[in-house]
């Protein structure tokens, strides 16, 4: 009995190492004995459309795909890479798509799932940018390009990025606590699980006088993190490339 989390892959056709232990890992007896697999966004890079006929996308489908074929639900949170990913890459890859703040039982305990840029508030240029590519007009805009024309926008949007990160204060890029506990109070749940910030820790608290704890995710970047959730444990833990 227990339940995967991950987030904050950033596959890309630049590091096939990590595409590897992806593939391997999704191919374990621990994933294939999972009741279920969350990926909480940032699957890959860059996600410039369910008809990207690249062969990262194909390789993502058929993981995931063999996963759902042996029973396991992999469900599919977008982050701020992958939120152009739809439902025909979903119908393809055996993907179950979530909103963005779902509540689930995860081993019985009801748990808020986020890809977490929502609560790094602090950070306003972000929010601001994320309001307007979430608009379904942005959307409609890009995906009536061609892929090629895509792909050179989407490694724009991703030297922009790497800017405004290298130039933002790491605190402004961390979750706000209050957004934080808004978010939990407003799901009316103690624990909460999300990536994006490549901060992995269990931070516990108190919220509301109730024992609490937010579970963030690590990036897939040096090496595979993985958290794994049993009836009466929850550990997060490193998953090394060789
Ligand atoms: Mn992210």
């Amino acid at each position: 009995m227990h339940t995967l989390l991950i987030s904050d892959l950033h596959l890309d056709a630049s590091r096939p190492g990590i595409t590897g232990l992806f593939e391997r890992w999704m191919a374990s007896d621990e994933v294939r004995t999972a009741d279920a697999l969350y990926i909480l966004g940032d699957l890959v890079e860059a996600w410039i459309g369910d008809d990207d006929d690249a062969e990262l996308p194909a390789r993502i489908a058929s993981a995931t795909r063999a996963v759902s074929d042996a029973g396991v639900p992999v469900y599919f949170i977008a982050g701020n890479r992958d939120f152009l990913l739809g439902p025909t890459f979903a119908r393809r890859a055996g993907l179950t798509l979530l909103e963005d703040g779902t509540i689930h039982s995860v081993q019985g305990r009801p748990t808020l799932l986020m890809h977490g840029d929502t609560l790094c508030t602090d950070d306003v240029a972000y929010q601001a940018v994320r309001q307007q590519v979430r608009q379904p007009a942005w959307a409609a805009q890009v995906l009536a390009m061609s892929l090629d024309a895509r792909r050179a926008f989407a490694a724009k949007a991703r030297e922009d990025s790497r800017a405004h990160t290298g130039s933002t204060m790491e605190s402004i890029m961390d979750v706000n606590a209050s957004a934080v506990a808004e978010a939990m109070r407003k799901a009316g749940v103690t624990r909460l699980i999300h990536g994006h910030t490549h901060r992995p820790a269990i931070h516990r608290f108190e919220l509301d006088g109730q024992p609490a704890e937010r579970v963030v995710l690590g990036d897939w970047y040096e090496q595979g993190s993985v958290l794994r959730i049993s009836p009466e444990d929850i550990e997060l833990r490193g998953l090394p490339v060789a």
